[in-house]
């Protein structure tokens, strides 16, 4: 064990140095309470075992400063307060202040070492009571990551789109920043699957997933929001833009070349929804209406993209590809 003794008595700081190397501790010694609190401040003990009246900060300072330290806060000290004063006043009061034990002087080494011993089992179970802590709070924060990721894609899923999107509506408003909801929709999947089997039909929605999110900037974001669809925020962007995103995301699906026979394209492709999220709205409209948005792409023929409340296409700008 780690000791810090604090004592301005050097004959019986001698004393007990050696009686606490006897009991096989590594000792350091400071001779008054501010060259102790400079000590705990650059390294860390299992005990500190310190005087009571001393120059400097008193043993109750100390104690009060281990106490208070962030530093300690990680690492349990137990504190043993030394003092010739057996008066209940002055033994309540270190206790106050956070001291776990004390001892009268002339200190005898086999109290020393009874008291040791409660400092080891105290000092241990807090050890193991942080190793069991951060344990839990790692199994928490996985946890909270797989509650809020899909299994499949890896993708967030639609708990934390909802999170995510009424964050993004609150900074929507404040900022005056726009963002553009997208619903994008694997077409005639279920072809697909009966086609070519589930399994195969699992690779193709994570194939997809990571097209999309690969073909978006860092700031936008892709989320699986079940079966074959995924919800897609796009940040900042003008309608232009808007428009030019849609078809490159279109024609990022097509140039996988995902052979389906039952697609007119011969080839799995993907319609989109998009409408803007307006300042102060909630989610579920905002979704609602590029789900509208989604089904209009579909009634248009699929593997293209429709947007509501959105100013005119420039269609000069867009690509001339359909496929
Ligand atoms: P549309 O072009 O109108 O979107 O037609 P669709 O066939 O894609 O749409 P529909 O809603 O009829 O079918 C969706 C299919 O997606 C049916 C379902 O079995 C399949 N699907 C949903 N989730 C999964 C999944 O996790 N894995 C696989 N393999 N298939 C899935
Ligand atoms: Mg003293
Ligand atoms: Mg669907
Ligand atoms: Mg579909």
């Amino acid at each position: 064990m780690k000791v810090l003794l604090c004592e301005d008595d050097i004959d019986q700081a001698q004393v007990i140095v050696r009686h606490l190397e006897n009991l096989f501790c590594q000792v350091e010694h400071a001779a008054h309470g501010d060259a102790a609190q400079a000590i705990l401040a650059e390294r860390q003990f299992d005990v500190v075992l310190t005087d009571w009246l001393m120059p400097g900060c008193t043993g109750t300072e100390l104690v009060q400063y281990v106490r208070h330290c962030d530093k300690y806060k990680q690492h349990y000290t137990y504190v043993i307060m030394v003092t010739a004063l057996s008066n209940a006043c002055s033994i309540d009061e270190a206790m106050q202040a956070g001291v776990d034990d004390y001892i009268e002087k002339p200190i005898r080494r086999s109290s020393l070492k009874a008291r040791l011993k409660a400092a080891q089992r105290i000092t241990h179970l807090h050890q193991a009571l942080r190793a069991k802590n951060e344990e839990l709070a790692a199994l928490n924060a996985a946890a909270q990551q797989e509650a809020r990721h899909d299994v499949l894609t890896g993708l967030p899923n639609r708990r934390r789109m909802l999170e995510e999107m009424r964050g993004v509506s609150a900074i929507t408003s404040r900022h005056q920043t726009t963002y553009t909801v997208v619903m994008c929709d694997i077409d005639h999947f279920k072809g697909y699957n009966d086609t070519y089997g589930h399994a195969a039909g699992d690779t193709v929605i994570r194939d997809v997933a990571q097209k999309l999110k690969r073909s978006l900037r860092a700031s936008d974001k892709v989320f699986r929001y079940g079966g074959e669809e995924f919800l897609i925020l796009l940040y900042a962007q003008d309608d232009a833009s808007t428009h030019h995103t849609l078809d490159r995301l279109r024609l990022s699906i097509c140039d996988l070349h995902i052979p389906h026979s039952g697609s007119t394209h011969q080839r799995v492709t993907i319609s989109l929804g998009a409408t803007p999220l307006q300042h102060n709205e909630a989610p579920q409209r905002a979704i609602k209406r590029a789900d509208e948005a989604l089904y209009e792409a579909k009634s248009k023929g699929r593997n293209t993209f429709h947007i509501v409340k959105g100013t005119p296409i420039d269609l000069e700008k867009l690509s001339e590809r359909l496929i």
